[in-house]
């Protein structure tokens, strides 16, 4: 399975790998995660990266264009990926295609802005393991704590409305054009982001064919 999770952040793309991952057996390559691993490590990288992520910018092509040649050359993308908010602009499109990779399906997974601008004002992400919760629909067992693995929580540093909204302008003005280009390929389907989390799990399985 060669996937591409396309659609605003907050639409439940990260949480809808984390399924197919374990469905699959396929590894999740989330140029967000990557990213957010080198501002914590605060290598080279990281440094040039936080200043777009912290404006709810994306990221200049070269810099993703790089970290995806580094991580699809590992052994584990062998018998498949799952792209989670990448590729975000025409230019990492046209990178992978001209790379030779190939995607068999991109599911866009949308959902209107003020429902994306509730859903994560209210996520806490665990900042070890990387589960993700809700405030208000997903909350864990102990306040502020993660159930798998009781570190404490946290808000991650873009999570805010001011800067959440530059996100989806930057979506709607960079990634949303990928829609019509993966159209033109014929391998779009479509995913509505307003589902609660289990049942587009079982509407994703659905359509794409892994039930
Ligand atoms: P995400 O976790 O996917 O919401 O990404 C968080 C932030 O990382 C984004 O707001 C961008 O600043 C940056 N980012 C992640 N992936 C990309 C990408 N493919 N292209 C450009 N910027 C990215």
């Amino acid at each position: 399975m060669r996937l591409i999770l396309l659609g605003p952040p907050g639409a439940g793309k990260g949480t809808l790998a984390e399924a197919l991952v374990e469905k699959l057996q396929v590894p999740q390559i989330s140029t967000g995660d990557i990213l957010r691993d080198a501002v914590k490590r605060g290598t080279p990288i990281g440094l040039q990266a936080k200043t777009f992520m912290d404006a709810g910018e994306l990221v200049p092509d070269d810099v993703i264009i790089g970290i995806l040649k580094e991580r699809l050359e590992r052994d584990d993308c062998q018998s498949g990926y799952i792209f989670d908010g990448v590729p975000r602009t025409i230019a990492q499109a046209k990178a992978l295609d001209d790379k030779g990779v190939v995607i068999e399906t991109v599911l866009l997974v949308d959902a209107p802005d003020e429902l994306i601008i509730r859903r994560l004002n209210g996520r806490r992400s665990c900042p070890e393991c990387g589960i993700v919760y809700h405030t208000a629909t997903k909350r864990p067992q102990k306040s502020g704590i993660c159930d798998a693995c009781f570190t404490t929580l946290i808000t991650r540093d873009d999570d805010n409305v001011e800067t959440i909204r530059k996100r989806l302008k930057a979506y709607h003005a960079q990634t949303e054009p990928l829609v019509d280009y993966y159209e033109a390929q014929g391998k779009v389907k479509y995913l509505d982001g307003t589902l609660r989390i289990a049942e587009s799990i079982e509407e994703a399985f659905k359509i794409l064919g892994i039930e």
